[in-house]
């Protein structure tokens, strides 16, 4: 007899199964409420103790109580942050990956793993234009390969500058860059040089002046260009920035978690040419590339650099860093801030396999274009103007004389009435109202019942 936990149960194994089934069969998916749902918490008192419960009666509790409590990502209607809207074979086969014990961390453990992730993450890098033989890994987020590129950018920094104190080394970045870029910069004791463009768009002409302005320019040893602002969309000069970055043996890092999916956008992808410069270069899947979380991809130019700095050495270990195999070197845990990993690369390479790239295409212009014809609605009512102009899939929108009360007021009744899950922003001090576009099946008729949602 084995451990009774390792046992399999044919009845519950129906049961979660059933589960899953109904929720990947939903239509519409339901919003539900996240913290505005009244939580049960005096039903969970005990519920972790010596002897265990039935599990069907915790599906059922989970099941009726705390996913009501959870605003689906993946909802048409939900449009606020960035959302996360896996296609169901992503989701399938996330199921998959869980239950065959995938581990993905080594080429020794796990070749048949890295072989798909490694297709994925070629795909992307060539889609951007960097050169074959580019790579990296999928780590947990956008924050996760940022702090990993920008680490890699900081060792090289101060191997190209030895004359530089090592504490001293700095990266350039625009005030609109995403919080975790600050954040990682904080982690790793390097100082920004704080770039603010007027318009929000950090270009070549910003960073060859900021240079030129600065006491100690040539302790600047890096760049990092966003291709796709998280509040506002916008896409910064990747091209005049990355030339400007190799003309002068800077690190450049490309922030796409976001935007970086337009990368598969026919109207828009010619704004990220540029990315073909980075030296490091994140895009998330669990964002606007349709993969359940968490997901992002992280492309180095130069895999065998990254390596070395960010490999971890142990004795026990050592096996995976020897061999005669040719491959032996892609272990995915060398490339980030990460040992043990799920292979959370997978649902997105089945995804990609199994829709094929112009399904992509199709679902990421559908997003693009319906924020053109939400900017257009917007002209039409004489209550609500544009901030500023649509950049990739978001929109930001301004109720005339509403105050940041008035939008929180709304926000929160569109989701009590589970039309819709929107949030304002702040834009240059003042709250605003904004769209965050993905999932392509929202339709014009939400956008529409949302913006005649504020008329009063
Ligand atoms: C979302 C986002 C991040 C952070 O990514 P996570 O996956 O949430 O860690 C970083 N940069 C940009 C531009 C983003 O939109």
């Amino acid at each position: 007899m084995g451990h009774q936990m390792f046992e399999y149960d044919a009845i519950l194994t129906d049961a979660v199964f059933d589960y899953c089934r109904d929720r990947i069969s939903m239509s519409p998916i339901p919003l539900d409420f996240g913290s505005l749902a009244k939580m049960p918490l005096a039903d969970m008192d005990g519920l972790i103790r010596p002897e265990g419960h039935d599990p069907e009666e915790i599906l059922a509790f989970f099941k009726n109580e705390l996913a009501h409590a959870v605003i689906s990502t993946d909802a048409p209607n939900f449009l606020a942050f960035i959302p996360n809207a896996p296609t169901k074979n992503s989701l399938l086969f996330d199921m998959v990956v869980a239950c065959s014990g995938l581990h993905g961390t080594s080429w020794l453990e796990s070749a048949g793993v890295v072989v798909a992730e490694n297709q994925a993450l070629a795909y992307l890098a060539d889609l951007a234009g960097m050169p074959f033989g580019s790579g990296g890994a999928f780590v947990s987020g956008g924050s996760m390969g940022n702090l990993s590129g920008l680490t890699v950018g900081r060792d090289v920094g101060r191997t190209l500058r030895p004359t530089v104190a090592p504490h001293e080394v700095r990266f350039a970045i625009s005030a609109d860059a995403h919080s975790s870029i600050g954040k990682a910069l904080h982690v790793l004791g390097v100082e920004p040089l704080l770039v603010t463009p007027d318009d929000h768009r950090f270009t070549r002409e910003h960073l060859a002046e900021a240079l030129a302005a600065d006491p100690h320019p040539e302790t600047v040893v890096g760049v990092v260009a966003t291709a796709g602002t998280t509040n506002a969309g916008i896409v910064d000069d990747i091209e005049g920035l990355g030339s400007f970055a190799r003309e002068h043996g800077l690190w450049y890092h490309v922030d796409g978690a976001y935007g970086g999916a337009s990368l598969f956008s026919p109207t828009h992808r010619h704004l990220l040419e540029g990315i073909r410069h980075a030296d490091s270069f994140v895009v998330d899947p669990h964002k606007w590339l349709f993969a359940p979380l968490d997901c992002a991809a992280l492309v180095y130019r130069n895999p065998t650099v990254a390596r070395k700095v960010l490999a971890q050495q142990a004795s026990y270990l050592d096996v995976l860093h020897t061999g005669d195999d040719e491959h032996y070197e892609w272990n995915p845990s060398d490339f980030a801030i990460h040992l043990s990993r799920r292979a959370r690369g997978l649902p997105f390479w089945y995804s990609l396999a199994t829709n094929g790239t112009l399904a992509y295409e199709t679902a990421v212009q559908a997003a693009i274009d319906l924020a053109e014809r939400a900017a257009v609605m917007i002209d039409e009512r004489d209550y609500v103007e544009l901030v500023r102009p649509v950049s990739l899939s978001i929109v930001l929108f301004r109720r005339k004389g509403w105050n940041a009360d008035q939008y929180t007021e709304w926000s929160h009744r569109l989701l009590r009435n589970q039309v819709a899950f929107v949030t304002p922003t702040k834009w240059e001090g003042e709250t605003v109202g904004r769209f965050a576009f993905l999932h392509p099946d929202t339709s014009d008729e939400l956008v529409r019942e949302i913006l005649e949602s504020m008329r009063d």
